[in-house]
């Protein structure tokens, strides 16, 4: 568990006061445009400690971007982001506090997600040796604390071409925790994986929020994983929010016509 804030190259880490149940990021009115092309229209966003919260939608609907406007990956022509109660984001730009809060937000891809030329280890204890000014050892410390929670223990040393697909994420997860994130941001991390190791991976997310309470945001196209595991779901469709519900509401009693068609085609 975080000990506390601790001092990074660009600054200090503000202390995230949160609990579970509690909005870790809010966004409000996030408007996005590529040329002509309104990619996020309006979109209203929360995301509670302690929630998994499993966005689905057609391909081109928006998922992406709005990950990619909270990771700070992609900037929106409009709106509001708070992060832990402050304003990270506003009048089209990121404020000071983001400096301070944007290494607890971690990333996953579908792919690359790993240097392949460096191995398991090093991939891992990088960006906390740069951004935190971590020690070697404390690092590897940390890398072996990491890789144990995702399952990794035997792979400290291996070359990301010698994993398997689920095992490069599973690694992937265990880069991210490195950073020790409060939000977890997970683009389709599964999509390229057989469906019993895709399983196994979203069970290791699941773990993850319950043992330490962090937010997750997963797009994905697995119904049986959004149905069972997902505190919300979020259902996009032409770059707006058309449903924001339990997944029970949303499987069983949305009368959203959108949403049927789309989770029919993915059945
Ligand atoms: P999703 O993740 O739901 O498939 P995205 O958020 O990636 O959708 O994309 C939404 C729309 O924005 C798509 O039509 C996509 O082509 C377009 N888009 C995304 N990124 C860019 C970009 N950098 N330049 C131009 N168009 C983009
Ligand atoms: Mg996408």
């Amino acid at each position: 568990a975080r000990t506390g804030p601790v001092a990074t190259a660009t600054g200090a880490q503000r202390t995230i006061t949160a609990a579970i149940g509690e909005a870790l990021v809010s966004a409000r009115g996030l408007q996005k445009s590529f040329g002509d092309r309104r990619v996020m229209r309006n979109v209203d966003f929360d995301m509670l400690v302690g929630d998994i919260t499993v966005i689905i939608g057609k391909s081109g609907s928006g998922k992406s971007t709005l990950l990619r406007a909270l990771a700070g990956l992609t900037e929106p022509d409009d709106g509001r982001i708070m992060f832990d109660g402050e304003v990270v984001f506003e009048d089209r730009q990121r404020t000071p506090v983001w400096k301070e809060v944007d290494s607890y937000i971690g990333m996953i891809f579908q792919s690359y997600t790993l240097w392949p030329h460096m191995d398991v280890a090093k991939n891992l204890t990088l960006a906390p040796r740069k951004k935190l000014g971590m020690s070697e050892a404390e690092a590897m410390e940390r890398a072996k604390r990491s890789l144990a929670e995702v399952g990794m223990s035997e792979h400290l040393h291996s070359r990301p071409a010698q994993l398997s697909g689920g095992e490069r994420q599973r690694a992937a997860i265990a880069r991210a925790l490195m950073m020790e994130p409060k939000l977890l941001l997970c683009d389709e991390i599964t999509s390229a994986l057989d469906p019993p190791v895709a399983a196994e991976v979203l069970g290791v997310l699941r773990r993850l929020k319950e043992e330490e309470g962090i937010a997750v945001a997963l797009v994905t196209h697995d119904m049986a994983f959004a149905s069972k595991a997902a505190d919300r779901v979020v259902f996009f469709h032409e770059g707006e929010i058309a449903v924001n519900a339990t997944p029970d509401e949303a499987f069983n009693r949305s009368d959203n016509a959108e949403l049927k068609k789309f989770v029919d085609a993915v059945r």
